[in-house]
């Protein structure tokens, strides 16, 4: 049964209680395995099967139930944007004007304002009543229809409230105004058109406050999408060509000069640049490549003019799984904000509760029967309380924390897991590729039995068929010596071992010593050589020839420069720190120790890799295990966490909970900081929107709050949950120390 994915453009959502209705709704439907709904990016991220659904239904099922849907485009919706933002503007500019001179006739209600005189005709009830109108139905149309459909839906939103609120002080006012005309006749007299217009007025204006804010919390997609190029300058039939990049097929060869931002994901031919790959990864300092080195789209070349061979589809290239990656989790729900959803799911009908309770205590006891200030008391009520703020608490701050995060190539999966990360305890690091660079070379070469050229041409010639850094160590050793690799039969690699083979007739073994003892070989010869080069921290291989120990070689791996800061900063944070290796304890031992971690767990095959982490959490450990995601795979599966380093590549590493898109180990602290600033930001927004709530209703209740002030208190709390959340963009992801004082020359 096929499973898709797809993000839905959702319209007309106002607060949390709609948010959760579209996801009930939605979760009902048969074939739909997943909903989640996120109010900032006003978005649906939907699992469903294609066997039993399509999207037709789905969106017009969230038509019906009175919003809009539509399938999310690739563009960025910046534009969209704006045009939103343009016409909350409009809506507030007109319906202000429409509202102050019904504020100016308010002057003649308080005496410490009637030394303004207000127009007789302003005073004219009739008069107000034609301009409140507009305002409550034109403008506020909006809020009938939402209403309209929540109740039809039986899930009362924030619209039921407004609605309510303002309706009930427009009808009484129709209903003085005309008291005035046939009774009164002449005089001026209290009315309340100016409660709904005002109210209507700052939710408009809370609105586009909105609308501006949210704007800026989706800056990190907005700046990943504009970095995309669109043309390229290709090599056709000898002519260099400029076509947009769509047309780009694999294995066409590019042209890039010095200066120009590389259109899509390649391989270098020819010449040699550096590259500024801080957009994607963060880190400022432009990186070297050669003919046969990855390059990747939307980084910028500095000083090289190169050709380069596509690799990629458009839709593959790191930065389009990036842009994927992000959207996806802006777009999540974190766990924590189902505390959100309970509350607001009981809260309008509540409210309503509170609301008549506020009206019959002042109508009936607190004054004698006067209509007029228990409807005030009921309304400021119904209006100060609207779940808006609650609503955006979560996810704003998952988005400004989550795309902070990847503006440093620091990519969460989902919001659960920018939820989960800063809980974990024990941080385990793999040895080979990712403390250290992964890329070992040769250092030493000793033979027992036999001329050193030919056992490293034995050795590497079997090597050949291998991916494990060593032997690619060998295989280079063996080339830049001259020599010439042999053809090879029967080859066997026994992953955490080593390898055997056949070449040119001869039995070649490779590997640990474990692995010699497994084929029942002696290398007792060479146990003191193995002794001191393992104790400068390298690894040793052994190799036999046909059943004979003949020589070993040694390979050393350089420690990544930034390995040492971040594993002072975990440790400073309270973390346990691990190494755990498939190298031999003594090797392991200096490296572990030149990195500044004291635990070390060497000699572990793959498979116990995972046994070791299953072992630390039935300790009761929430471990991280950072790993190069390619043969730590079940070890990162195991964890509570998995943290992998991207080869720069490809991005999306299925086993990961976190990827990153750099080897600056700082990143790992960072995102450790990320994943607490923004859950503490999260609560702060819950328990401010709460206590808003808990402090304005009885303040509302008491008759002490005019409905138009607890309007605009509704309309700042929500700007001021975002505005906070905005404080995370603020988080500061300095380079390491290092790295950061020696400048690169590339000119
Ligand atoms: P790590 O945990 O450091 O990533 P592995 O589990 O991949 O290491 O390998 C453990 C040890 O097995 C290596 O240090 C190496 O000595 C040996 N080994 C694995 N594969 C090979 C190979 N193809 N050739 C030689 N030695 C190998
Ligand atoms: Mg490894």
């Amino acid at each position: 049964m096929a499973n898709n994915q797809i993000i839905l453009e959702i319209g007309g959502m106002t607060c949390a209680a709609c948010s959760s209705r579209i996801e009930k709704v939605l979760s009902r439907f048969q074939g739909v395995n997943q909903v989640h709904i996120n109010l900032a990016t006003e978005t649906a991220y939907l699992e469903y099967s294609t066997a039993d659904v399509s999207i037709a239904d789905i969106i017009s099922r969230v038509e019906k139930i009175g919003y809009k849907a539509s399938i999310q485009e690739k563009k960025s919706n910046n534009q969209d944007h704006r045009r939103d933002i343009l016409a909350k503007k409009r809506e507030f500019l007109f319906a202000a004007l429409l509202s102050l001179p019904l504020l100016w006739s308010m002057a003649a209600h308080f005496s410490f304002t009637s030394f303004i005189p207000v127009p007789s005709l302003l005073a004219n009830p009739w008069i107000q009543f034609m301009l409140a109108t507009p305002i409550q139905f034109v403008i506020g149309r909006a809020f009938y229809t939402g209403a309209f459909y929540a109740i039809r839906n039986k899930t009362p939103n924030m619209d039921v409230l407004v609605v309510l609120g303002t309706s009930a002080a427009y009808f009484y006012s129709i209903y003085l105004a005309y008291e005035w005309s046939t009774v009164a006749g002449g005089e001026s007299s209290m009315t309340y058109f100016e409660t709904g217009a005002f109210l209507i007025t700052f939710i408009k204006m809370g609105k586009w406050l909105e609308a501006l804010t949210k704007g800026r919390t989706g800056l990190a997609i907005e700046k990943l999408v504009n970095l995309q190029v669109k043309t390229a300058t290709v090599i056709r039939n000898g002519k260099d060509e400029q076509i947009p990049i769509e047309l780009l097929r694999i294995d066409d060869v590019i042209r890039i000069k010095p200066g120009e931002r590389i259109p899509v994901d390649g391989e270098l031919l020819t010449g040699s640049t550096y590259v500024d790959q801080s957009m994607l990864t963060g880190e400022s300092i432009p990186v070297k490549k050669e003919p046969g080195d990855p390059l990747i789209g939307a980084t910028l070349n500095k000083n090289g003019s190169v050709t380069y061979r596509v690799n990629k589809r458009l839709e593959d290239t790191v930065l389009n799984q990036i842009i994927r990656m992000v959207r996806e989790a802006q777009g999540s729900k974190a766990p924590i904000q189902r505390v959100a959803d309970v509350i607001s799911e009981f809260f309008v009908q509540i409210v309503v509760c509170i609301a008549i309770a506020t009206f019959i205590i002042w109508y009936v006891w607190l004054t004698s029967q006067d209509l007029g200030l228990a409807m005030q008391a009921a309304i400021s009520v119904l209006v100060i309380a609207c779940p808006c703020a609650l609503g955006l608490a979560t996810p704003t701050s998952i988005m400004v924390g989550s795309g902070r995060a990847a503006e440093h190539g620091i990519l969460f999966k989902r919001g659960e897991q920018l939820e989960r990360l800063h809980k974990t305890d024990t941080i385990v690091f793999d040895k080979t590729g990712t403390l250290t660079v992964g890329k070992p070379v040769m250092t030493d070469a000793m033979t027992f039995e036999g001329d050193v050229a030919d056992i490293l041409t034995l050795a590497a010639s079997a090597e050949k068929l291998s991916e494990h850094p060593v032997a690619s160590a060998l295989v280079q050793a063996a080339l830049e010596k001259g020599h010439l690799l042999q053809e090879v039969n029967d080859f066997n690699a026994v992953s955490g071992m080593g390898i055997e083979a056949f070449v040119h007739g001869q039995a070649v073994i490779v590997g640990t010593r474990n692995w010699l003892k497994m084929n029942q070989i002696d290398y007792t010869a060479g146990e003191e050589q193995i002794m001191r080069l393992e104790l400068e921290g390298k690894t040793v291989v052994l190799v036999a020839i046909n059943h004979t120990f003949a020589g070993l070689f040694a390979v050393a791996d350089e420690l990544r420069d930034s390995a040492v800061e971040a594993i002072s900063q975990l440790r400073s944070m309270g973390k346990e720190v691990i190494m755990l290796t498939g190298d031999h304890m003594n090797a392991a031992r200096i490296i572990a120790n030149k990195a500044g971690i004291d635990q070390v767990i060497a000699g572990v095959l793959p498979e116990g890799k995972a046994q070791v982490i299953r072992d630390l959490r039935k300790a009761r450990k929430k471990v991280l295990m950072v790993g190069d995601g390619i043969n730590d795979a079940p070890a990162l599966a195991t964890a509570n966490f998995s943290l992998a380093l991207s080869n720069g590549t490809d991005v999306a590493i299925e086993a990961a909970d976190l990827t990153l898109v750099t080897d600056n180990l700082m990143r790992i602290p960072h995102a450790i900081e990320i994943s607490r600033r923004t859950i503490k930001n999260i609560k702060q927004n819950l328990v401010a929107s709460l206590l808003y709530n808990a402090i304005a209703i009885p303040i509302a209740m008491s008759g002490m709050l005019m409905p138009w002030v607890a309007g605009a208190a509704m309309a700042l709390s929500s700007v001021s949950v975002i505005l906070n959340a905005l404080r995370l963009q603020k988080i500061s992801m300095p380079a390491h120390s290092s790295q950061g004082g020696k400048p690169i020359e590339y000119v």
